[in-house]
């Protein structure tokens, strides 16, 4: 655990009793503060009796006594509206922060110049975050892994010279964290996303901008119009930059992505740095812009080529995302259960083929009509839960569809035809394009599920990190 030491002897209010709201008042409370914490949850609350936590009815509490606002990052800063414990942090004149602030206190109290990694990005956070701390550790560092991804930062190990953190960030977090300023700073993507939260583009992506704009040195991918602005912001500054370019190759300093390869380009020359074929857990082009900034992340140490190809190829990856749970004969059962909306299932239908495709769940508005370009890579697609009628009128006469209903009856008509295609690597693929509440509590178990059932069909291939994640 991290000790909050920065509200010391202080009075503070504490917001939102989850996971990492929990932690925050223990790091608080350990670093000699007054907490007084509150959920509008009443499970919350008692949960957190449980644990041997003092609940304060905050609606009632004299806000004058309070020095700071701790909030959790799922609860509501700006938009739709402020939740009531801001608004009456606000009217009290007092700072309203998150757990990622009161670590940067400690860092730059106690080890300012400690390894500090910030991934942030629309999409692919926690596969590059969880990458970046597998590069590290193969190369001997000691790496402290969370934040956004598995474990809250306060529960990680303190800040020092001779350990890094590796944290994944969200947008959330950044709001609540003013003196973000990571020893290096990731920028992978920026698509609209969470605009609910934050009101419009324009101001989610200055948000987003804050996870480079203060870091030692950045590494940002310049694939899409908002990121390339802000590195070109960035650069004007004349601070460390390292950009990335997957789409081409039109870039005189960087790293770029040609085929499965990652190139270092030096003033218009290239070289290369490492190979991404046949690695089954960077398949794809959004892997390969993770890779890229996850290798340009480790700085001097991606020097040693030999070492950094070895570490990439045993990256095992995380579990739901294109996570390849076995094979059977020639056939590969793939698990890309995260996939809950057309765009995030556009990477899995572009990196196979011929596909037997297992889809629905939950609709979301868009449905599958924007993946149609990919149609002619499905070979079949086998569909289950609420969305599955829309889904076949938008396949109907394109693609063949068998209405399955469940994903127990999906699995065994789609391995059943993949095994009598000709093809060299048929795949039957779990990638719904749906939310999954309408038959599962969520994504994961959902991939947990497809993961048990492939595997009374096939035999494991890779170390299976679904099961040790
Ligand atoms: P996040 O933590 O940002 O949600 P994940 O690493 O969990 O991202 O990946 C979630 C999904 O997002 C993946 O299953 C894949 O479909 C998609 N994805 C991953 N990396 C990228 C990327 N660099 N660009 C676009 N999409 C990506």
């Amino acid at each position: 655990m991290t000790p909050a030491t920065s509200f010391h002897g202080k009075r503070v209010a504490l917001f939102g009793l989850g996971g990492s709201g929990l932690a925050t008042a223990r790091a608080l409370l350990a670093g000699g503060a007054d907490v007084a914490a509150y959920d509008d949850d009443e499970a919350a609350c008692d949960a957190a009796r449980a644990q041997g936590l003092t609940i304060s009815e905050l609606k009632l509490a004299d806000w004058d006594d309070f020095v700071a606002l701790l909030l959790s990052p799922g609860v509501p800063l700006t938009h739709p509206e402020p939740h009531w414990s801001v608004q009456r942090a606000r009217a009290a004149g007092i700072e309203v922060i998150g757990d990622i602030e009161l670590f940067c206190r400690e860092r730059a109290n106690i080890a300012p110049n400690a390894p500090f990694v910030a991934i942030t990005g629309t999409n692919g956070k926690s596969t590059t975050t969880a990458l970046i701390a597998h590069l590290f550790r193969a190369f001997g560092q000691d790496v402290q892994l969370g934040g956004n991804i598995g474990t809250p930062i306060l529960e990680l190990e303190p800040p020092s010279r001779k350990r890094a953190h590796v944290i994944e960030l969200s947008s959330f977090q950044i709001d609540l964290t003013p003196s973000l300023a990571p020893s290096v700073g990731v920028l992978l993507n920026l698509t609209p996303d969470h605009l609910d939260r934050h009101g419009a583009m324009a101001a989610y992506a200055a948000i987003k901008e804050r996870c480079v704009a203060d870091a030692d040195r950045s590494v940002i991918a310049i694939d899409d119009e908002y990121t390339r602005l802000i590195a070109g912001r960035l650069r004007r500054t004349g601070k460390p930059l390292t950009r990335v370019l997957t789409t081409h190759h039109e870039l005189r300093d960087g790293i770029v992505v040609e085929g499965e390869q990652l190139l270092e380009r030096r003033r218009g020359q290239s070289r290369p740095i490492a190979s991404l074929a046949g690695i089954p857990s960077l398949r794809g082009r959004h892997n390969a812009q993770n890779a890229a900034c996850a290798v340009a992340a480790l700085g001097d140490l991606a020097e040693d080529r030999a070492r950094l190809q070895k570490a990439l190829q045993t990256f095992p990856g995380l579990p739901h995302r294109m996570e390849e749970v076995g094979r059977r004969g020639r056939v590969l059962f793939i698990n890309d259960s995260k996939a809950t909306n057309a765009d995030a299932a556009e990477k899995a239908l572009s990196s196979f083929e011929p596909i037997y495709w297992i889809a629905g769940g939950k609709a979301k508005e868009g449905g599958i009509e924007p993946l149609r370009p990919l149609f002619p890579r499905i070979a079949g697609a086998y569909l289950i839960g609420a969305a599955a009628n829309d889904f076949a009128r938008t396949l109907e006469g394109s693609v063949l569809y068998d209405m399955c209903g469940t994903l127990d009856v999906a699995i065994d008509h789609a391995a059943h035809d993949a095994a009598e295609s000709k093809a060299q690597e048929p795949v039957v693929l779990l990638s719904p394009a749906c939310a999954s509440y309408d038959q599962f509590a969520n994504f994961e178990k959902r991939g947990d599920r497809f993961r048990e059932l492939a595997r009374a069909y096939a035999t494991p291939t890779v170390p299976a990190s679904g099961d040790a994640a």
